[in-house]
């Protein structure tokens, strides 16, 4: 299987996002037949759309695999996938979900206003694992790209607007790969010793 960068081995890769986001959005028009603009309900926060959505996204970012065992979820926003601006005022098709991705604040103001030839688009998906074609995570946690792509500019412009070479970024992961050990081996005896670590690395991870 082909290794996707944004989750550990402790995580169950998502496999139906594009038919459980296409399940929602049947589901807000049945109930708000006037609602236009999908995005606007999916990005009210707490609300059960919102809820929802998240969910959808097992609580991760799209882009870089962060979860809200490392993040609070308040640090996750409703993305644009195509930047709004590309769609010249038309929110109507800007907003409809297949357009729209769950996303850490990082990422998302880290992408914030970039603009990708259309021809790219189904490489970036992030629904169905496409991205995953061009990124890889090395045995040192770094974010790499795929030695073919390096090479082609879009993607490794991609890469670095996104800030996927930062350090954090291996931090992040190694953070998330001990709450993946520590939930798997919650019953052992000296897992207490791990929840220690956890604890001290989080802080210091929150203090950058
Ligand atoms: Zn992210």
């Amino acid at each position: 299987m082909k290794n996707d960068y944004r989750n550990t081995v402790y995580e169950v890769p998502k496999k139906n996002i594009i038919d459980e986001k296409k399940a929602l959005e049947e589901r807000i028009k049945r109930e708000h037949p006037k609602v236009k603009i999908i995005y606007n309900q999916i990005n009210k926060r707490d609300s059960e759309y919102n809820k929802q959505f998240r969910n959808i996204y097992n609580n991760k970012c799209a882009y870089c695999g962060i979860t809200t065992d490392v993040i609070s979820c308040e640090l996750f926003e409703v993305d644009h996938f195509i930047c709004e601006s590309s769609f010249n005022e038309d929110f109507i098709n800007a907003g409809k979900i297949n357009n729209l991705v769950l996303s850490c604040k990082k990422c998302n103001r880290a992408k914030k206003d970039f603009i990708w030839s259309e021809a790219y688009s189904p490489r970036f998906n992030v629904d169905d694992e496409s991205i995953t074609e061009l990124f890889y995570r090395d045995e040192e946690y770094y974010i790499r790209t795929e030695q073919k792509y390096i090479t082609d500019n879009i993607i490794c412009s991609f890469y670095r607007k996104l800030k996927l070479d930062e350090e954090i970024r291996r931090l992040d992961f190694l953070l998330m790969n001990m709450y993946g050990f520590y939930n798997k081996y919650s019953d052992d005896k000296n897992i207490e010793k791990i929840l220690k670590c956890i604890m001290f690395l989080q802080k210091k991870r929150n203090e950058l």
